[in-house]
């Protein structure tokens, strides 16, 4: 594995491949659900790139870019163990300038839900991750359905600049407990953790009721709602893959979204329907 800090190490490297190039970009403390993506990425390219880069220009002011976890050794032995080619882990400095191009995420489709709670969120993520497109020319890039609408923001981005890029999404991977793996889950303490079980709770409990055949958004939402009482519930909403909020869920094409405080910490989890 070569890792490499500079934008122009980083060209040098990329330029020396020939053959298809898997991407996944990541912010790094890295757990089974970033592997999850890795594992794929290995497996249907000739070459694997990853990056770890604590984004700024995605975090509102008051949010946890300054604690936001850095385990940097862990990182580097998880990314060698799984076959990483090449590891791009630039400094601040080495990706943005002064007074920059920025990128807009779409209007009407970044403005709702985490758009709405993080105003400005996603035009970060599309700036980051249109700089590294252009840096490491994957062939594919590999997002968690976990982010389900930053993974809508990438693939609109992708499509409106005509990137040559595939987008692959990557299903949720879970610990054994049910909670879906993040950086952040290490925010929390152990009675966190335990009140924390009842998201995936409400989340598989709308699995088994849609299953059964209720499609009614507001019945789904409503029982998501008891089991998630006791904690601070952000939103929960049913979308269809376009991110517009339905009354009548549609298989194949709904997602359920739900974000809770738990503490201090926001924790999403969702589910693909
Ligand atoms: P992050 O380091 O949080 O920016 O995440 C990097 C990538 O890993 C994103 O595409 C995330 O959606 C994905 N990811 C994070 N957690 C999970 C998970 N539990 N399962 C699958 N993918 C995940």
């Amino acid at each position: 594995m070569i890792i490499v800090k500079t934008v122009n190490e980083l060209k040098d490297e990329i330029a020396k491949l020939s053959g298809d190039i898997g991407f996944v970009p990541t912010m790094g403390a890295l757990h089974k659900g970033h592997l999850s993506l890795m594992d794929r990425a290995k497996l249907e390219n000739r070459y694997l790139v990853s990056s770890i880069f604590v984004n700024p220009t995605q975090f509102l002011a008051g949010e946890d870019f300054e604690k936001y976890p850095n385990r940097y050794e862990d990182d580097i032995k998880l990314s060698k163990d799984i076959g990483v080619d090449i590891l791009f882990m630039p400094n601040i400095d080495d990706i943005y300038g002064f007074d920059e191009v920025t990128i807009k995420a779409p209007k009407v489709r970044s403005f709702t839900l985490e758009g709405y709670k993080r105003a400005g969120h996603f035009d970060g993520v599309l700036q980051i991750v249109l700089k590294l497109f252009n840096l490491v020319k994957p062939t594919r890039a590999y997002f968690g359905k976990k982010d389900a609408q930053q993974l809508s923001m990438i693939s609109i981005m992708v499509k409106n600049l005509f990137l040559d890029i595939e987008i692959i999404a990557c299903d949720i991977i879970r610990d054994d407990d049910g909670l879906a793996l993040s950086s952040r889950n290490i925010y929390l303490s152990s009675s966190q953790r335990e009140q924390a079980l009842a998201i995936p709770n409400s989340i598989f409990k709308a699995k088994e009721i849609i299953l059964n055949g209720e499609l009614k958004s507001k019945v789904v939402i409503d029982s998501m709602k008891s089991i998630l009482s006791n904690l601070d519930i952000e939103y929960i909403e049913i979308v269809d893959r376009d991110f517009n909020q339905i009354d009548t869920i549609e298989i194949d094409n709904s997602i359920v979204l739900v974000v809770v405080k738990v503490g201090d910490t926001r924790l999403l989890d969702n589910l693909f329907i």
